[in-house]
């Protein structure tokens, strides 16, 4: 069996969504996770917003535009009046409960089901469509099987266990319709998996069901060498392992969440990333399998804090490295970058939000110089150490770019530096230009 993922883009009116059920009725099992509707998850961030304000004037804008641009999807999408009626009594029901959230209070537990009914609404519209087409397929509920622990990590016994006891009650049922994003926590509350996480979703369903393919499809053919939003003439990558992907979705290729290529690898199930407007295009796969001698991609990614760390007292000494990681830890602020040398280390973050404590921490055992607007530019691709000349030729392309920060070694598939944003166009170009 298959998992097709779509996002919301790929579902964002009711032409999109009968190109998506084409695609969905070929031949072949398969679960099918849909996002919500473009925008829609977006518009109940901002809604929440308002209700934690008390602001229902501003909610119930918000809330009017998000049902009007639904119960006009309706209308568009199904021919049948029985079809319509059902649809549009959907959509009421769901904006229904929505608005009763401006009666009450509203604390994250009622965000999160807020947050929830996007990707809900989505997949109920797009099975009844495939329903009035006369196609055999069963609505999934996410909120049956997709659950996190306490930790806030995904539940994979559940999930596996759970999904496999619900397909089990249709063993004839082609095509499974169920929502991305959307999950229960350890307390069975509706939760979800942070902004993006169909992708993940996807991955999480395949590898639950030891699938045989997970696909990703979005609006553009593949992942790229280069982020075509900087760089011109960029080309999709035909092969890619699960690392590099990953270290890519990571350091910004926007294409996929960078939670969602983990569980595919561990199940080792390829992920073929697919463009729903040129449906046939080969697009990436994504496996186990590693391209030799190749510089295959790069990714930048913005927003970066360098923070530079030093102390005399470093030298010769030991447990400096784990007083500096503690303060991190503490603040639950992860690190993506390190550097080190005898006097100091150079780290850097992409969340600010505990900066000042985290300074005033490290201060009282070291100096501390801070960087912000920086870019940290990755480059994947083949690079154990017995590959000679690459980091030659990464640097020769970048000689015009001050660097602030290079890390090399800590896998075999990139090499990470840390630049100022105002160089990252240039530096990409750079690289486009003499790697690929
Ligand atoms: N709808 C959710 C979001 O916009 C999940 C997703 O699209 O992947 O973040
Ligand atoms: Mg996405």
């Amino acid at each position: 069996m298959k998992v097709l993922k779509f996002g919301g883009t790929s579902v964002g009116s009711a032409d999109r969504m009968r190109e998506v059920a084409e695609l969905v009725t070929r031949p072949g099992r398969k679960i099918v996770v849909l996002s919500a509707m473009s925008g829609t998850t977006n518009s109940l961030v901002e809604i929440a917003n308002y209700l934690y304000k008390k602001n229902y004037d501003g909610a119930n804008e918000v809330i009017n535009r998000l049902e009007r641009g639904y119960l006009n999807a309706v209308e568009e999408l199904y021919a049948k009046e029985d079809f319509k009626h059902k649809g549009l009594e959907l959509v009421k029901s769901h904006f229904d409960y929505i608005k009763s959230f401006t009666k009450d209070v509203f604390t994250v537990f009622e965000e999160k089901s807020v947050l929830a009914q996007g990707e809900l609404i989505t997949t109920a519209l797009f099975n009844f469509y495939l329903q009035e087409q006369g196609h055999d397929s069963v609505l999934l509920p996410a909120l049956d099987f997709m659950r996190t622990n306490k930790n806030n990590e995904p539940d994979t016994g559940y999930i596996r266990e759970n999904l496999e006891r619900i397909l089990s009650e249709y063993p004839d049922t082609p095509i499974f319709i169920t929502q991305g994003y959307i999950c229960r926590n350890a307390f069975g509350e509706v939760d979800n998996l942070q902004r993006g996480g169909s992708d993940y979703t996807a991955s999480l369903v395949g590898a639950a069901i030891n699938g045989e393919e997970i696909q990703i499809w979005t609006d553009i053919d593949g992942m790229h060498n280069n982020d075509p939003r900087y760089v011109d003439k960029t080309q999709s990558i035909a092969n890619i392992s699960f690392d590099e992907a990953a270290e890519l979705a990571y350091f910004g290729a926007k294409i996929l969440h960078p939670t969602s290529v983990l569980p595919a690898k561990i199940a080792n199930i390829p992920v073929k990333v697919l463009n729903t407007m040129d449906p046939d295009a080969e697009g990436t796969t994504i496996s186990s399998s590693q391209h030799k001698n190749r510089l295959t991609a790069v990714a930048a990614k913005d927003g970066i804090t360098a923070i530079k760390i030093t102390s005399g007292r470093m030298l010769l000494a030991f447990g400096f490295l784990r007083k500096v990681f503690e303060i991190f830890e503490s603040y639950k602020t992860p690190i993506d970058m390190i550097t080190t040398s005898e006097v100091g280390v150079s780290v850097t973050i992409d969340n600010n939000r505990h900066l000042e404590e985290i300074l005033d921490d490290l201060r009282k055992f070291s100096t501390v110089e801070v960087d912000y607007d920086q870019v940290i530019v990755c480059v994947v691709g083949d690079l154990v150490a017995e590959n000679k000349g690459y980091a030659n030729r990464i640097f020769d392309a970048l000689k015009e770019i001050p660097i602030r920060m290079i890390s090399y070694g800590g896998s075999e598939h990139n090499i990470s530096l840390l630049i100022n944003a105002k160089d990252k166009k240039d530096a990409l170009q750079a690289l486009s230009t003499k790697l690929f």
